[in-house]
């Protein structure tokens, strides 16, 4: 049985860089018909932030992420808070305690640093195993008494090597320097990641740790407890970095790592985000892009994820996005499309009827990157434009002809529209058609014309389609108000 988990520490939101620790165990657990687990890594009390696992759950839903036991929804392993779990981890450490592979470590942090400081000085690599109180020898017994007490409980190393293999690493080993006695459970009662993680894992019945590779140096001190405790350890799955968009560093929050929640409320798809996530650092061999979750499913593969870093580029999630828009327009209708615009429109367009509006968005539908854009390109469809003579005037195809010669144009356009009776896409369409040769300008020229007369704006659709779409009385009185301010303007 395929059993995977996201184990998200609650210290904040969930950003670009750590999401795929989720993607990924749930494609391995779901494309196997396994299960996917949420467990809730809340043991730093320190760094706890309020609301972080609200935000987590809230993301993951919306990603398209469910989780089949865990936080929220519970499941034959609760509780899925690692603070709730308190006793199974003690129980545990007893185990070790017994053995004599845990001590209660009565040091004084100040004298942890002073050991620190010495090591470096000397240039020698701290291990707190070299400075092993004399208590680390107690009895199972009196170490007990001691841990009761308030003394944090030590793993204690015997140094080795360990060789292990990890499903993207590969083959990997090391030597005896790395071992050393970490701390399993804290002076507040609470295990360390470290400890909890392989208790939980194990509990749980995990059968693949998918997470960062930041936690590849620890390794061989996980190994040691997992052999002293005589338990399996799971498959190591480790995920290399998501690089920050410049230089070699890691994408943290710090080089400006966005929340994933921040990315929805800018109006990117969910599929755009998985697909885009999933695809930072693997790929199926072939030269797609584009994968829906079910396509993600079939063809995600644990040896096909590069194991070295992969750059962050919110350029290409911007483009995936827009093709999302697309690809949900095209395949599932306007009103797919329509149902996911909910709050990106301009406050002025909540006035308008539905059916207006998802007029207007299935003419700029494939312009837009972001649903947000919505914002910013739809304003004029819903509120008359200011006039900006400027904008007209300084226009590359327009600026050599007068605001006379403008203001002519616009006449002719206009007298030609008002003959039109069936105000239609084609009967517009073949009307510009006719005004281009009557003219005798380029369409750039006298399209650029209509087009920032009739919405000052720096995109808009197809001329004949916002015509349309903005109805003949409001476009001609658009025009004609542009051919005025150019006359009044010019004399
Ligand atoms: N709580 C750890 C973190 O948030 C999880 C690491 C793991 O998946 O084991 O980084």
């Amino acid at each position: 049985m395929i059993r995977t988990r996201f184990a998200p520490s609650p210290t904040g939101y969930i950003h670009i860089g750590n999401v795929r620790s989720a993607i990924y165990p749930y494609l391995i657990a779901k494309q196997a018909g396994g299960k996917f687990i949420l467990r809730i890594e809340d043991t730093d009390r320190a760094r706890y932030v309020d609301g972080a696992t609200d935000l987590i759950m809230e993301t993951l839903h919306w990603l398209g992420l469910d989780w089949d036991e865990g936080a929220g929804i519970g499941g034959p392993n609760e509780p899925y808070y690692q603070s709730e779990r308190k006793e199974i981890y003690h129980t545990w450490a007893r185990k070790l305690v017994e053995i004599g592979r845990a001590y209660a470590d009565p040091t004084p942090p100040e004298k942890v640093d002073e050991y620190r400081k010495a090591d470096k000085n000397a240039k020698i690599p701290f291990l707190f195993r070299n400075h092993r109180p004399a208590e680390a020898d107690l009895s199972p017994e009196e170490t007990m008494k001691l841990w009761e007490a308030g003394a944090p409980l030590r793993f204690k190393a015997e140094p080795k090597n360990y060789s292990w293999h990890d499903e993207v690493m590969g083959d990997l080993s090391t030597g005896p320097e790395v071992l050393d006695d970490i701390i399993l459970i804290k002076k507040d009662g609470l295990p360390t990641y470290n400890f909890a993680h392989i208790v939980d894992d194990f509990e749980m019945e995990v059968s693949h740790i998918v997470r960062g590779v930041e936690y590849l140096s620890s390794m061989p001190n996980y190994l040691a407890i997992y052999e002293a405790l005589n338990i399996e350890h799971p498959k190591f799955v480790s995920l290399p970095h998501v690089l920050a968009p410049q230089g070699n560093k890691k994408l943290s929050k710090r080089d400006g790592a966005k929340s994933v929640v921040d990315y929805r409320d800018d109006g990117i798809l969910p599929e755009a985000m998985l697909n885009y996530l999933a695809c930072l650092g693997w790929n199926d061999g072939t030269e797609q892009e584009i994968y829906t979750m079910s396509e993600l499913l079939e063809k995600f593969s644990i040896d096909r994820i590069q194991n070295s870093g992969a750059r962050f580029d919110e350029t290409k999630l911007l483009w995936q996005s827009g093709i999302w828009i697309r690809k949900i327009f095209d395949e599932q209708g306007v009103d797919a499309l329509y149902a996911r615009t909910e709050g990106f429109w301009p406050e002025s367009a909540m006035s308008y009827p539905e059916k207006y509006r998802k007029k207007i968005l299935s003419i700029v539908y494939d312009r837009l990157k972001v649903l947000s854009d919505l914002r910013t390109m739809t304003d004029y469809f819903f509120e008359t434009p200011e006039i900006d003579l400027e904008m007209l005037t300084r226009n590359k195809f327009l600026k050599k002809m007068s605001e006379q010669e403008l203001a002519e144009l616009l006449r002719i356009v206009s007298e030609r529209l008002s003959e039109i009776k069936d105000w239609n896409e084609d009967e517009l369409q073949a009307a510009f058609n006719e005004l281009l040769e009557k003219t005798a300008k380029k369409p750039a020229e006298l399209f650029s014309l209509v087009r920032i007369s009739t919405s000052f704006a720096p995109f808009s659709p197809a001329l004949h389609l916002t015509a349309a779409v903005l109805g003949r009385e409001n476009f001609l009185s658009r025009l004609n108000s542009a051919r005025s301010a150019l006359l009044n303007d010019g004399m």
